[in-house]
């Protein structure tokens, strides 16, 4: 048996039985039976990206920081809404100057989207990947003792300068070159003619009163760089969190992440006030099973729940493998229909349990939003904070396999 037909078979209860094709494609063909190989079953959670809500949210960074240009952070499957959706409603806008990202991989990914504005990596790429990249234009980042022999050699092959951006590492102390050791190194590596310098950046560690004295040595030596005549390009640092709060930060250009997403980087409050951004992404299921519970008898693993009074349970087949975390039992809702009912119990690998109560007012295929803009409690943020999880967490650790559809 194929695989189509199996599964045909499994869905009429027949797997295992000797099956002819004719009445199961006439079962299919009546229209009672939908399971089609390579769609996505009903019954699997999806995500639905909000374009809308991307380019909205776009435009909000660009009115907190005058109109600068954007290089848009996707890093991590553009925090778990996933790279080529996301990057491909972005691309057209006029605001976006390009794409950022940490691995090698995601930017090829980017290019195979058909992704055509400028990329970032901001990662380490050599050898045979290195020129993979910048044969598909993909800007390379400055840090390491050995580029100025590598990018040397690169160029070399490419017949071509290398196009990429010094990265500086101002305290952060994660990537980068250390600051104090930059000038001599730049000096090497400009002397060479292997790469163009199209930029100059740094990350803050977001310790409020250290992000000044961040601040300083990359202006320092922004300034000594210009000054010595040597290769300096558009300066970039702000992240979300320079966007929303170090405005002597945004610089030539500014590199958010996560407020193009909709979620607030450091002080939810404080920034919803200065500028209200618009969750992007909705995670969403619908319920496999209602089910009433009587008083005494309890729910999933641990029985950290126990019915004190008989009440009704709707089960959503989506749990932590998905990304929602099991943190939220702690206080999460889940939206179905118009109403709002907690999360009990446990949540598993791949399902969560919510409390409907003493009447059962959502049925068998209802459809659940467990994370999106559709009601306050369910914003990123709002999620973090009632389940005590990091909302870069959150979003980060949405499946890459959810299946996902640009609304
Ligand atoms: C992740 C990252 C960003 C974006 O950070 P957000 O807080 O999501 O805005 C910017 N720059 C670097 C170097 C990063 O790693």
């Amino acid at each position: 048996m194929d695989r189509r037909r199996f599964v045909q078979a499994a869905g009429l209860g027949l797997a295992g039985a000797a099956v002819s094709p004719g009445p199961i494609a006439a079962s299919t063909g009546a229209g009672r039976l939908d399971v089609r190989v390579g769609l996505s079953p009903p019954f699997d959670p999806w995500l639905e990206i909000d374009a809308a809500a991307l380019r909205a949210n776009v435009a909000r960074i660009s009115r907190l920081t005058d109109g600068r240009p954007i290089l848009a952070v996707v890093k991590n499957n553009a925090y778990g809404l996933g790279l080529a959706e996301t990057a491909g409603v972005l691309e057209p806008l006029d605001a976006i100057a390009g794409f950022a990202v940490v691995k090698p991989s995601a930017a090829l990914e980017l290019r195979d989207a058909g992704i055509e504005k400028p990329v970032l990596l901001m990662g380490l790429a050599e050898g045979e990947q290195a020129e993979a990249l910048v044969r598909r234009q993909v800007e390379l980042s400055f840090y390491d003792e050995g580029a100025p022999e590598r990018m040397t050699r690169l160029a070399r092959r490419l017949q071509a300068p290398v196009r990429g951006h010094v990265y500086l590492d101002t305290g952060m102390g994660r990537m980068g070159i250390a600051y104090h050791r930059a000038l001599p190194w730049l000096r090497i590596l400009a002397a060479t003619d292997a790469v163009e310098v199209a930029g100059t950046f740094m990350a803050f560690t977001e310790e409020t009163e250290f992000d000044r004295e961040q601040y300083l040595r990359f202006r320092t030596y922004a300034d000594t760089v210009q000054n010595l005549g040597l290769p300096l390009g558009r300066l970039h640092a702000a992240s979300s969190n320079g966007v929303y709060h170090l405005p002597y930060a945004h610089l030539d250009m500014v590199r958010p992440g996560i407020a193009i997403y909709g979620a607030y980087p450091s002080r939810p409050d404080e920034e919803r006030a200065m500028q209200e951004l618009t969750p992007a992404v909705r995670l969403c299921a619908r319920v496999v099973r209602v089910e009433q519970l009587r008083t005494g008898d309890g729910v999933s693993y641990g029985r950290n729940y126990v019915a004190t009074a008989p009440t009704w349970t709707a089960t959503l087949p989506v749990g932590h493998t998905d990304g929602y975390p099991r943190s939220a039992v702690e206080g999460a809702r889940v939206l179905i229909g118009d109403r709002l009912y907690p999360v009990i119990g446990a949540v598993s690998a791949s399902h969560s349990i919510v409390e409907v109560g003493p009447e059962p007012t959502v049925a068998v295929g209802d459809r659940a939003v467990l994370m999106g803009s559709d009601h306050e409690a369910l914003e990123p943020n709002r999620l973090a904070e009632a389940t005590g999880a990091s909302v870069y967490d959150l979003l980060m650790h949405l499946s890459p396999s959810l299946p996902r559809t640009v609304v």
